[in-house]
């Protein structure tokens, strides 16, 4: 198959292709070249071509994917593993999930180039326990892929055998966090363990593993595909290669735009229609709740780790979240810290104690009772948590909170001693 120009669809080309789920679909479209080809390279080449790709995690935090897989230690004879986080529930984020719904044989063949590369021979997909029909067609996706000889024993005669089993979550957003889905793949309650040790070293079973996001496993068949050199001529420089960026909100066309890393919002808003016809952009997310908010100065920002990172905020997961002037920043930072302080796991207090008082303070301040010191004592409690908590968790919690103070801080001062029926009167009231 030749390989896509850069600005074609690559993850999401044939999404709508004719049960583009099906292992049938998937095969008359290209898929398992990518399989075919690594299988006539080493493991270590198709490191080395992942690595060259420039390829970056794709569940947020952007870590470069090749060094990840070189960092796991030399084979000592026991196992070691490739677990999938596909424990998506990030506020806004709902890339993987469509991703796993219309080309789950993407994922799975993914695993498989990523497992042969890393020496596993026993990969885990963990998906939240929610999406149980995410959960079926990945299943039989699996199976269809064993009865086709993707997997088993001697994949396509060469000598290289695999598993994979796809586990279900319980629902709980502290399993997206890498250690806590080991724990809870474990059977223990899912809790984040301290790092290091990183799970490329001591993870699943204290065994060396590798813990990739869906996007990124999913990508990696077109690499092999087209190339390092292909990947790398999309994007920029630092962030290379396609993304999946999930507009919602008060927006015309909602949904998932697969673009090069370092396009725009400005560019993504005409392809999705604009903002909502006779309304104008507030604010916005460049990647979950977790990350700090946008504001329309920031429309020409490109979306690639260095740009965003640069003008305050982290791409994250592209969950790009759109808000209009309809909309209570006030209510809805209120609202993302109530999830936060609701999937706070407890076990360390700055994230258990912190998120629970923020959201008390916000309470009151959304309902106009605030008092004079409530802003400082928002921002004091956020620089409390910040860097002190044991997780990420923590650390997004405080990010929606203090950019929007930086930004509208007079929506805060206004729910001081504010009657609530004047500051949300019900048509301000659209979204939340
Ligand atoms: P992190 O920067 O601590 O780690 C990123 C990855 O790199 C991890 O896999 C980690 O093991 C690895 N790594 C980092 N340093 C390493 C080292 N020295 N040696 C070996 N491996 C190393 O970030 P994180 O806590 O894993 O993730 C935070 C991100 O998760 C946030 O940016 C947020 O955007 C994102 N997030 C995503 C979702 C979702 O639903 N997809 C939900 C919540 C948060």
């Amino acid at each position: 198959m030749a390989a896509p120009t850069p600005l074609a669809p690559v993850l999401s080309a044939h999404w709508d292709a004719r049960r583009s789920w099906t292992l049938a679909s998937y095969e008359q479209h290209g898929g398992y070249e990518g399989l075919r080809r690594a299988l006539a390279l080493d493991p270590s080449e198709v490191l080395t071509t992942v690595k060259d790709s420039g390829l970056r995690g794709r569940g947020g935090a952007g870590f470069p994917t090749g060094m990840k897989w070189s960092f796991l230690p030399a084979p000592d004879g026991g196992p070691r593993y490739l677990v999938v986080n596909a424990d998506e529930s990030e506020p806004g984020t709902c890339k993987d999930i469509p991703t796993m719904l219309a080309s789950p044989q993407s994922l799975v063949e993914g695993s498989i180039i990523t497992s042969y590369a890393i020496g596993c021979r026993h990969a885990f997909i963990y998906v939240r326990g929610e999406v149980l029909h995410v959960i079926r067609r990945l299943q039989r996706a699996v199976e269809e892929a064993y009865a086709a000889g993707y997997l088993g024993e001697d994949i396509l005669g060469s000598g290289y055998s695999l598993d994979i089993t796809v586990h279900a979550g319980a629902g709980a957003y502290i399993c997206g966090e890498e250690t806590a889905l080991l724990d809870s793949l474990e059977g223990l309650r899912g809790q984040p363990r301290l790092k290091p040790p990183f799970p490329a070293v001591a993870g699943l079973y204290a065994r060396p593993t590798v813990v990739n996001n869906v996007e990124t496993i999913a990508s990696v068949p077109g690499i092999l595909r087209g190339g390092s050199a292909w990947f790398r001529s999309m994007g920029t420089e630092k962030s290379a290669g396609h993304g999946l960026f999930s507009l919602s909100g008060h927006v015309t066309r909602p949904g998932q735009y697969e673009a090069p890393l370092g396009i725009t919002l400005r560019q993504l808003l005409d392809l999705a229609g604009g903002v909502r016809a006779g309304h104008e952009l507030k604010f916005w997310t460049p990647g979950g709740s977790s990350t700090p908010i946008f504001t329309a100065e920031h429309l020409d920002t490109p979306l690639d780790y260095e740009s965003v990172g640069a003008a305050g905020s982290m791409l994250g997961t592209r969950a790009l979240q759109i808000f209009d002037e309809t909309t209570s920043v006030v209510r809805c930072v209120t609202r993302w810290t109530e999830f936060y302080a609701h999937e706070s796991c407890g076990k360390c207090t700055p994230c258990r104690e912190g998120t629970f008082w923020l959201k008390q303070v916000l309470r009151r301040l959304e309902a106009g009772q605030g008092t004079p010191q409530d802003i400082d004592l928002l921002l004091d409690t956020c620089d409390n948590i910040l860097g002190r908590a044991f997780c990420a968790l923590g650390d997004g919690a405080t990010s929606p909170i203090t950019s929007a103070i930086k930004y509208f801080r007079e929506e805060f001062e206004a729910g001081m001693h504010t009657p609530a029926s004047v500051l949300f009167p019900p048509e301000r009231s659209s979204l939340f």
